[in-house]
């Protein structure tokens, strides 16, 4: 299995299919989607320390239950696009 996100090993590149991802945080572990230690990490640190219009991004994906807008917040967050003071597209 790889990641919901980014579609790279679980856990990671060296210890791929040792153990299980975490769960998505996205409606508490929805569909079952594992992630990456990457994604995994990338996902708690958006939460609470992204900026906002990252942040304001997973909120809306929640809202509406938008899986495809979580994981592009989530990757906006890893490939450090949307950083503070620049606009959203
Ligand atoms: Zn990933």
């Amino acid at each position: 299995m790889s990641c919901a996100i980014c579609e790279g090993p679980i856990p990671n590149a060296l210890e791929e299919g040792e153990y299980p991802g975490a769960l998505t945080k996205f409606l508490n572990g929805y569909n079952g989607y594992e992630l990456c230690s990457i994604c995994g990490d990338a996902e708690g640190m958006a939460w609470k320390f992204g900026n906002r219009n990252i942040k304001w991004h997973m909120i809306w994906s929640i809202e509406y239950q938008d899986w495809q807008a979580w994981k592009d917040a989530v990757l906006s967050h890893i490939n450090g696009k949307w950083f503070a003071n620049t606009k959203v597209e």
